[in-house]
């Protein structure tokens, strides 16, 4: 068994990261516990869209390897009952002709196909589209089956002294590496979206410019965004709702028809590459962008072997 049983692995954080980290390090016959500040439902992760696409994350090599191994475990999920994953087809437009993208790759079905009035090229595949509250709570489940433990707990630091029972620690703390890594490299890029219930999609829309989104949630629509850069404000604006749903009727007018039932906002953690590595007895996983679902078990896969690995030495 990985790490033997007096080895205890303290994963920071509980967004998608930190529980995909802890789910991987558990089936792999580590002792996990989970500590965070913010329970899922009130992480970053929760207000995600949140559709698969590598979004605001770096380096390109790695992020194409990490979503493509997120893509596979996706699509195993979404046959499964009450996870909140689902595969579907969808469109990102341009407004002037554009090569394929550096992570196709990762996609089975990546296609050219007739942009729609307005625009001079759109690319159709299909993604995975996960609904971000049903998911986190299927994954705090799972936790449970494996017996990881979850705990609300703001830290000042790491918890990697002596006495703290940790053999390794995995941090998973998103922004809060600021604090915990000392790390200013990774600052917020703020996303605020509406959603909008009322109106039955079978698709997903994507237009970078704006960045402007509509992704469906099993009952209601994601309906995006924003990009604002060094912005800490979690309050959403009117003006700024206004503006969004102004631009996404736009590329879907049916959303018209719909109603206004929330508006969130999200600070995503972007860092000029995605730090994933060991040091010492702590691996650092964060720094996931706009990507931090699209990347989750890719990166968790990751870290487990570089867990796996301090615990045999
Ligand atoms: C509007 C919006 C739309 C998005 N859409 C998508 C999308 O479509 N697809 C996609 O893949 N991604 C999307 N993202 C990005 C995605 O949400 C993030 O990349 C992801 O949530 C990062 O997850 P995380 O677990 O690393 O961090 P977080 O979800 O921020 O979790 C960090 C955890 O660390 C804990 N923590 C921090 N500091 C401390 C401390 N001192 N002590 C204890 N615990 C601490 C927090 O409490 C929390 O539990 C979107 C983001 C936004 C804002």
């Amino acid at each position: 068994m990985p790490g033997g049983d007096a080895t205890r692995v303290v994963v920071v954080g509980a967004g998608v990261t930190g529980l995909s980290c802890a789910v991987r390090l558990a089936e792999a016959g580590h002792r996990v516990d989970v500590l965070a500040r913010d329970l899922p439902l009130e992480t970053t992760s929760v207000v995600a869209a949140a559709l698969w696409y590598p979004y605001k994350a770096l380096p390109q090599d790695r992020v194409t390897g990490w979503a493509a191994a997120a893509y596979a475990e996706f699509a195993q999920l979404a046959s499964q009952e009450g996870t909140g994953v689902r595969m579907m087809g969808g469109t990102e437009v341009f407004r002037d002709e554009t090569a394929d993208p550096w992570w196709a790759g990762a996609v089975p079905d990546l296609a050219h196909t007739t942009a729609p009035l307005g625009y001079q090229d759109a690319w159709a595949f299909t993604a995975p589209v996960i609904d971000m509250p049903v998911y986190l709570h299927w994954l705090t489940h799972r936790l449970t089956q494996l017996g990881v433990t979850l705990t609300r707990m703001s830290l000042a630091a790491l918890p990697v002294e002596a006495g703290s029972g940790a053999g390794v620690v995995v941090n998973c703390a998103g922004l809060g590496a600021r604090l915990l890594a000392a790390d200013h490299d990774v600052r917020p890029v703020r996303g605020q979206v509406v959603l909008v219930a009322g109106v039955e999609l079978d698709r997903w829309w994507l237009d970078a410019a704006g960045p402007t989104y509509v992704v469906p949630r099993t009952h209601e629509i994601v309906v995006g965004g924003t990009d604002q850069p060094g912005d800490w404000s979690r309050t959403p604006s009117t003006e700024t709702a206004t503006e969004i749903l102004h631009r996404a009727t736009r590329l879907v007018p049916e959303l018209a028809e719909g109603r206004v039932v929330g508006t969130r906002v999200g600070l995503r953690p972007v860092r000029s590459r995605v730090r994933l590595e060991a040091d010492g007895s702590v691996v650092h996983c964060y720094g996931q962008g706009g990507a931090g679902v699209t990347l989750s078990w890719g990166c968790a896969d990751e870290v487990t072997t570089l867990v796996t690995q301090i615990t045999e030495r």
